[in-house]
């Protein structure tokens, strides 16, 4: 054998293998490359929540079969319709140089970051937002409870009720943490604010007290107190708002009102001629009639608005009043007219000696509580105490003369006032030296005492 030959087969033979093993080689660079292009290069899910990225899926069925799991959950938990609160979106990204979150590892991201908001239902006042309950049914109480609230407030019969704004219902998914019971919905809208703050009256409190405690001041605390009655009258123990309270419902309640009323009486005077002229005599005493009256009432929010009357019925007649007044004239008297009888009665002691002594007027008997008038018009230079005068009145009637009224019950003028003829100026009665009710009554002339018949009408 040539060598030289065989060498040359050996070597294209060993070429052969080479091109072979090259090629092997080749393929299996072009599998791994796939592959890994395969695994790395596929669609993944990227998962947002309000916008920011919290995590990978490796398909959209594991995020659906997530959310449906946790809003089972929460359904069983709260027994009503829920939504996540929180928007989110699932958007297809590429795996290359993306963590892939396993399932566990996003059930846990999930009820971490994730919550929920139920189905309520808000009551809308006038297109606002006013107050969400959880159902219809609860929002038709609630605003029930408030038309209630103010027909029971007011008395009568209820004709009609109208809110005044527009009331709307609407479903709606909310935070769980904003739904009300029925009664705090209630407050709310009679109220205009859920917590109602009061303070109770303390021993001594005035308003000021009060509001200078809460730092408001008095015109905000009356205001938040409609219902005081007196300003600088507090009740001990009595509840006063330190808030105003601002309804958010204006309910207009139209009430049949039927209330019992006073009919006063008149007084009717009659003349008689057995009574002294310028006395009187109370014949008949006067009674109030009283008649029920009908009214159509109209209140908002608890306050009355408005009152009409549609029918009143007498339940009992008033009776009037009858005074007699005397006619008789008083004969006991002639003289020049200067002055007026200053009270009507009986002359029991003309003027002049009386014993051992001088009476300085006349008395004039008459019961106590009689009237005594000015005999003429002047100015009063005394009213008071004098000795055995008792309650006296001087009026100086200018030009020297005055008169004196004396033994008076009350007096009703004042020193320095002036008095016109026929005015009252006091009663009859027993102060000072009397033995019985009378009027002394003098006349002086320069201080002089005088006999007062000479200046007395007829
Ligand atoms: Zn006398």
């Amino acid at each position: 054998m040539n060598f030289a030959k065989l060498r040359g087969f050996y070597v294209s033979k060993l070429q052969k293998n080479k091109k072979i093993l090259y090629m092997i080689a080749g393929c299996s660079i072009l599998m791994v490359l796939f592959m890994f292009f395969s695994l790395y290069n596929r669609n993944i899910y990227a998962i947002s929540v309000d916008g920011k990225v919290i995590g990978n899926a490796k398909n959209e069925k594991v995020i659906e079969k997530l959310k449906q799991e946790l809003l089972d959950d929460y359904r069983d938990k709260m027994g009503c319709e829920i939504a996540f609160y929180q928007n989110i979106q699932v958007e297809p990204v590429k795996a290359l140089g993306q963590k892939v979150d396993t399932e566990q590892q996003l059930r846990e991201k999930f009820r971490k970051i994730l919550s929920v908001k139920i189905k309520a239902v808000c009551i809308n006042i006038d297109e606002k937002q006013a107050a969400i309950v959880s159902d219809k049914e609860i929002a038709e109480r609630v605003l029930q409870d408030v038309k209630d609230h103010y027909v029971e407030k007011t008395p009568g019969d209820l004709i009609k009720i109208d809110i005044a704004e527009k009331v709307t219902l609407a479903e709606k998914y909310v935070n769980p943490l904003s739904i009300l019971n029925e009664e705090d919905a209630k407050n709310l809208i009679l109220q205009g604010s859920l917590e109602m703050t009061t303070y109770k009256v303390q021993q001594g409190d005035t308003l000021w007290d009060i509001a200078h405690k809460q730092d408001m001041s008095v015109e905000e605390l009356i205001q938040a107190n409609p219902q005081l009655k007196s300003v600088d009258k507090l009740a001990l123990g009595e509840i006063v708002n330190l808030k105003t309270i601002k309804p958010l419902l204006n309910v207009v309640v139209t009430k049949k009102v039927v209330y019992s009323e006073n009919i006063p009486y008149k007084t009717e005077t009659v003349k008689d001629k057995s009574i002294v002229k310028g006395n009187q005599k109370i014949k008949q005493t006067g009674q109030n009639g009283e008649r029920q009256v009908t009214a159509e009432v109209t209140y908002k929010n608890g306050a009355k608005i408005e009152q009409n009357r549609i029918d009143e019925k007498i339940v009992k007649e008033p009776v009037n009043k009858i005074v007699a007044c005397g006619t008789k004239v008083q004969l006991a008297s002639r003289g020049s007219g200067r002055f007026l009888w200053p009270s009507s009665g009986r002359v029991t002691s003309p003027f002049g000696r009386r014993g051992r002594g001088m009476h300085t007027g006349i008395d004039i008997a008459n019961s106590k509580g009689t009237a005594i008038y000015a005999a003429n018009s002047g100015t009063v230079s005394f009213v008071g105490r004098k000795g055995g005068y008792g309650n006296l009145v001087i009026i100086n009637h200018g030009g020297g003369f005055s008169t004196y009224y004396a033994h008076c019950n009350s007096t009703l003028v004042k020193s320095g006032q002036s008095v016109s003829r026929g005015q009252k100026i006091a009663t009859v009665g027993t102060t000072g030296r009397t033995t019985g009710p009378h009027l002394h009554f003098e006349v002086r002339v320069n201080g002089q005492p005088k006999n007062p018949i000479s200046y007395l009408g007829k």
